[in-house]
C-alpha cells in the first residue's frame, strides 16, 4: 500500500550538502524530510576527507572525526624533480568522511529531521503549483525538493540541466602506517593527464589516489601507480568528481553539492563548497516557505548568491585546468623548475590557503 506524507521541504542524499540543508532549514522551522538509498549515512567511503584546519572551524565538529595532520605539500614532477611548500602550522586535517557524515545525520536528527535511509527515490514531479517525491512504497507530498543526490544526480538529469564535465576518483587505503606531515602530489600528463595523483598520510594507514578521465585508461594509471610503491592489498573506494558550472534551480527544486557541481576544478574537492551552497540554499528555501513562492523565477537568486560566494574559484579552477591539461612533460618540468624558489615557498608560508587561494574567502557568516 502507497503510504502518503506531507513535508516543506524533501532532501534527496543524506550526504553532507544534503544533511546540512536539512539541519539549516529545520532550525529554522521547516517540516524536513531526508531520504537516502543507503542504509547507513556516510557509507560507503567516497571521499579522502583532506579538509582544511579552517573548514573544521567553520563546521564547528572539533577534532571528533580527525585521523591525522599535514602541514603542507610536496609537489613531484614527471622526473622526480620535488618542490616542498610547507607551513610552521598545520593547513589541513584528514578526517573520516563517513564518521562526519554519520555525525551531520545525527544533528539532523535531534533538529527534528525525518531521515528514511535505504529507501531509493524513483521519482518527482513539481511545478508552480505541487511537488512530491516516489519511492517503492511511499509518495512525500511537499512544498520544495533538495536535490543533493551527488555527482550523478538523477534529479539534475530528470530536469535535463546539462551534464557537467565528470572525472573518475579512485583512492586505494593500505594498513601502511604514515604519519608524515605533507601529502604528495605526483603531476604527469602522460600518467595522469589532466590531473594528478596522490598519496595522503592517514596516521595509522596510508591513501594512494588518482582522478582522471571516466574509462579503463584511467583504472590502469591507477593500477600503475600502486605498483610503483609496490602496493598489492588495500581497500578500494572510488567516485564521480563534476566539475563546471551547472544550472541549480526549478520550479520548486533547488541542487546542491555535487548535483550542482558545486566542486573545486583544481583538486575535486566538493565538501566545502557543498557546505557554503547548502546554507544558502537554506536560507533561499525558507524564504520560500515564508513568503509562499515557489516559482523557478523565485527561487533563481540562489544561483546567483552561491556563485558569487564560489563562483570565481570555480572560473579560475577551470582555467587553470585547460592551461594544465595542454601542458607537455616538458612544460611541467620547466615550470618546477621556475617554480622551485624562495619567493614561491615564502608566497605560501605566508598566504597559503588550501581552501580558498583562488578567490575572495566567501565570508563566514554564510558557512556559519
Ligand atoms: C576519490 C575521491 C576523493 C575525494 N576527496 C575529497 C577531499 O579530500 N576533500 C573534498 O572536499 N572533497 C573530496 N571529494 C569530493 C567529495 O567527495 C564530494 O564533493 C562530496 O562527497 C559531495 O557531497 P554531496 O553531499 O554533494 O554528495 P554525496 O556525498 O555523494 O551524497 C549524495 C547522496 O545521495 C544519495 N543518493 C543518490 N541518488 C539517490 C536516490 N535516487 N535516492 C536516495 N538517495 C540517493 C547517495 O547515496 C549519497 O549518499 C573526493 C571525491 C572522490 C571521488
Amino acid at each position: 500500500m502507497i503510504n502518503v506524507t506531507e513535508y516543506d521541504l524533501v532532501v534527496i542524499g543524506a550526504g553532507s550538502a544534503g544533511l546540512n540543508t536539512a539541519i539549516q532549514c529545520s532550525q529554522s522551522g521547516l517540516n524536513v524530510a531526508v531520504i537516502e538509498e543507503h542504509k547507513k549515512i556516510g557509507f560507503p567511503r567516497h571521499c579522502s576527507g583532506l579538509y582544511s584546519t579552517r573548514f573544521l572551524t567553520m563546521m564547528d565538529v572539533g577534532d571528533n572525526f580527525y585521523e591525522h595532520e599535514v602541514s603542507g605539500a610536496k609537489f613531484h614532477s614527471p622526473s622526480g624533480r620535488t618542490i616542498d611548500l610547507m607551513r610552521k602550522e598545520r593547513v589541513a586535517f584528514v578526517i573520516n568522511r563517513e564518521l562526519l557524515d554519520a555525525h551531520l545525520g545525527n544533528v539532523a536528527k535531534e533538529n527534528g529531521v525525518e531521515i528514511f535511509p535505504d529507501t531509493k527515490v524513483l521519482d518527482f514531479t513539481s511545478d508552480e503549483n505541487s511537488a512530491s517525491v516516489a519511492t517503492q512504497n511511499k509518495i512525500f507530498n511537499t512544498k520544495l525538493i533538495c536535490g543533493a543526490d551527488g555527482s550523478n544526480s538523477f534529479v539534475a538529469k530528470k530536469l535535463g540541466f546539462a551534464a557537467p564535465k565528470k572525472l573518475n576518483g579512485i583512492m586505494a587505503i593500505t594498513n601502511e602506517q604514515d604519519n608524515s606531515n605533507c601529502v604528495d602530489l605526483f603531476f604527469d600528463n602522460k600518467l595522469y593527464p589532466g590531473f594528478f595523483a596522490w598519496k595522503i598520510p592517514r596516521g595509522k594507514t596510508t591513501e594512494y589516489g588518482i582522478a582522471g578521465d571516466i574509462g579503463p585508461a584511467n583504472v590502469n594509471n591507477f593500477n600503475n601507480f600502486l605498483s610503483k610503491f609496490g602496493v598489492d592489498k588495500y581497500e578500494l573506494s572510488s567516485g564521480v568528481i563534476p566539475y563546471g558550472f551547472q544550472k541549480s534551480y526549478s520550479n520548486r527544486i533547488l541542487l546542491v553539492g555535487d548535483a550542482a557541481s558545486q566542486v573545486k576544478p583544481l583538486t575535486g574537492g566538493g565538501v566545502i563548497y557543498g557546505m557554503i551552497c547548502s546554507r544558502i540554499a537554506a536560507q533561499v528555501f525558507t524564504g520560500a516557505v515564508s513568503k509562499n513562492k515557489f516559482d523557478e523565477k523565485s527561487l533563481s537568486s540562489y544561483e546567483k548568491m552561491w556563485r558569487n560566494a564560489i563562483g570565481r574559484g570555480i572560473k579560475r579552477g577551470l582555467a587553470i585546468r585547460k592551461f594544465y591539461s595542454g601542458l607537455s612533460n616538458k612544460n611541467i618540468e620547466l615550470a618546477f623548475r621556475l617554480l622551485n624558489n624562495k619567493i614561491t615557498k615564502n608566497i605560501f608560508e605566508k598566504y597559503g590557503d588550501m581552501e580558498f587561494f583562488l578567490e575572495r574567502r566567501p565570508h563566514d557568516a554564510v558557512v556559519k
